[in-house]
């Protein structure tokens, strides 16, 4: 199947209900965004709503970075400004999946790094930055957040609570939070196949990462 294009809210409902469908978190952790490039505004899962029944009217379209939301659009995620703060720095940025994925927040928590283990990892998420707690729904963590990738991070986690994955388009954004939690799976086996003697799991060849970074690697 070819990912949904067209309406942004399709496309959002679509990972919300891949992500739960995959595993890659239980029905209501987190919250998806998406903006047309260039514009001041953003769709945003509604509060309270299930990832994996999203339906059109379940997303508020919010001013950036104030979230003012329409009359008749319902109340947006109590999370909006982790979004908007980052849209609002972040230019390139047209989709934010934050999502509460158990095996990348609990080796965050445990202190360990999510290690780059295969091509796929590296090439998606080049570099994955941590954040310590914050109050979800706070601005405080929001501009935390938003100045933790302001340089061009698009893999972020936010400790003892979920990460914050940025792409130029949902799919690219999507692709990235499947890598994400996949390279903590891997991370976590490879922890205790080696009965924990390591912190540091071996990563993809440090040559590779940095083709990654100059736009020279394909997987
Ligand atoms: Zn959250």
């Amino acid at each position: 199947m070819s990912y949904p294009d067209g309406d942004l809210r399709d496309q959002l409902a679509h990972v919300g209900a891949e992500a739960v469908r995959t595993g890659l978190v239980i029905g209501s952790g987190g919250n998806l965004s998406g903006r047309m490039a260039g514009s001041d505004q953003c769709w945003i899962t509604a509060a309270g709503s299930w990832l994996d029944r999203l339906e059109p009217t379940e997303f508020s379209l919010i001013s950036i970075p104030e979230g003012r939301f329409r009359d008749g659009h319902p109340q947006p995620s109590s999370e909006w400004r982790l979004h908007t703060e980052t849209y609002a720095r972040r230019p390139d940025v047209n989709a934010i999946i934050h999502l509460h994925p158990q095996t990348s927040v609990l080796l965050t928590a445990l202190g360990y790094d999510i290690a780059l283990i295969t091509s796929d990892h590296a090439y998606y998420l080049r570099e994955i930055a941590a954040i310590p707690f914050g109050q979800p729904g706070s601005v405080e963590l929001a501009v935390a957040a938003a100045e933790a990738v302001a340089g061009g991070i698009n893999a972020l986690m936010l400790d003892h609570h979920g990460c914050s994955v940025l792409a130029d388009s949902v799919e690219l954004a999507h692709k990235r939070a499947v890598n994400l939690e996949e390279a903590a799976r891997s991370t976590y086996a490879a922890l205790l196949l080696t009965a924990g003697r390591s912190r540091r799991v071996p990563q993809v060849p440090e040559a590779f990462l940095e083709a990654v970074g100059r736009g020279e690697a394909q997987v």
